[in-house]
């Protein structure tokens, strides 16, 4: 099945102005003739044709119909259905992991010769994938800060077709500005895409600021219930169904339908999960600011946050449900001491790097995430050993707050 007969299969009878809200629930596919409520679960690798000529015809893409599920699937269709009406694109593609998704875009956008300008603080695999493995084929990535546009600006070449941003960023919660960046991309001929996957379609939709390319990993807040590996890329239907529909026939980095079924579920109650972790991480960062055992907190929601007007403009005036602080100490064996100390005594928090569960998540970044680092690069990055990334679920907030103290008032350097 090609791009152009994926638009023909018939969809869901809702009103032209229906909202983001009922469309999180609604949007997909039509029912099968046995009128289901809740999504059908496809769980089938090819599909079955009634004669040999239409099998031609839709091997030849004159009839728009399912074929195999490597390419199309009903399941996963309507999975890309729903998240490209959230984010506000023509179309959407899913895949089988965050990484799949970038993988498939820059298999899809780039060649050889061709130049990308990326923010150094997205996501340490992108760094890999970018800076590592796509350089052995000859794409070159410049990484550049990721609040600065003027470097942006200077990082550009005749050559680059690509600006990948991350907003916010992971641990810091550093926010750029996705409106200046798209200009900047576009005054070069370049597309720019964004990794949503810290604020998702809920609180930010990168495409309103002119973005061309939103990835996901649905591994995080989509699901959001921390059960499956997933992701997708969003974006005009002339590069998703023109070009990496077809791409991905041929590479086969395929989510499953089942996986496609869980993150669909989760797409339902995307919205008032991302509302309630926000407004619980806010509150958080706001008690963690008034303990006298932090010297410093990270989240877009408090008016300390360096960005924290544009991020307020660019993420429906939420923070989102990451808040990254620094414990107290002298000299880093101190600061890690103390910081190991405060994620030990939690009882309530998960010890995992994983973020955008239902259960809230603790981590220490300099010892896992940007463990790999040198501890001049961990500085160069903001990622001292005092530091604690807390990912906010929907466990309450006192409960939450006396996890953290017992750690936290009990330290004793
Ligand atoms: C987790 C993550 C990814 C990678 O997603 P996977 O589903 O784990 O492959 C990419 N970008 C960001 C911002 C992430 O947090």
């Amino acid at each position: 099945m090609t791009g152009s007969d994926r638009k023909q299969i018939p969809r869901v009878d809702l009103p032209a102005d229906a909202r983001l809200d009922t469309l999180a629930v609604r949007e997909g596919l039509p029912p099968s003739q046995y009128g289901e409520n809740s999504e059908a679960l496809f769980l089938t690798s090819s599909f079955v044709h009634p004669d040999a000529a239409t099998a031609a015809a839709r091997f030849a893409n004159e009839e728009e119909a399912f074929v195999y599920t490597r390419f199309t699937n009903p399941t996963t269709m309507m999975m890309e259905r729903r998240l490209a009406a959230l984010e506000g694109t023509e179309s959407c593609i899913a895949t089988s992991s965050g990484m799949s998704a970038i993988l498939l875009l820059c298999m899809g956008l780039l060649k050889a010769g061709d130049h990308v300008v990326c923010s150094q603080s997205v996501f340490g695999s992108t760094i890999k994938l970018l800076g590592g493995e796509l350089a052995r084929f000859g794409i070159e990535t410049s990484f550049v800060s990721q609040t600065d546009v003027a470097a942006w600006r200077a990082a550009l070449r005749p050559t680059t077709r690509l600006l990948f941003a991350e907003t916010p960023s992971n641990p810091l919660t550093e926010v750029c500005d996705i409106a200046l960046l798209a200009r900047v991309a576009h005054e070069a001929g370049a597309l720019l895409a964004v990794d949503n996957c810290f604020c998702s379609p809920a609180l930010q939709q990168p495409v309103k600021f002119g973005a061309d390319l939103i990835i996901h990993s649905g591994t995080k807040y989509l699901d959001g219930q921390g059960r499956v590996i997933a992701g997708a890329v969003c974006g005009p239907a002339r590069i998703v169904d023109d070009v990496l529909v077809p791409l991905m026939r041929s590479t086969g980095l395929t989510l499953s339908p089942f996986n496609a079924w869980v993150v669909l579920k989760g797409l339902e109650t995307l919205g008032i999960r991302m509302v309630a972790q926000s407004d619980r991480a806010l509150a958080l960062a706001q008690w963690l600011e008034g303990h006298p055992a932090v010297r410093r907190v990270y989240h877009p929601g408090l008016p300390s946050h360096p960005q924290h007007a544009l991020a307020m403009a660019q993420q429906n005036g939420r923070g989102g449900s990451v808040v990254s602080f620094i414990v107290r100490g002298e000299g880093a064996e101190t600061a890690r001491r103390n910081a190991f100390h405060a994620i030990d005594s939690t009882r309530i928090c998960s010890i995992t790097a994983n973020l955008g569960d239902t259960k809230t998540t603790i981590t220490h970044p300099a010892s896992t995430s940007h463990g790999r680092l040198t501890e001049a690069q961990r500085l160069a990055a903001g990622i001292t050993q005092g530091m604690i990334r807390v990912a906010v679920g929907l466990d309450d907030l006192e409960d939450l707050k006396a996890d953290l103290a017992r750690g936290l008032d009990t330290l004793t350097a």
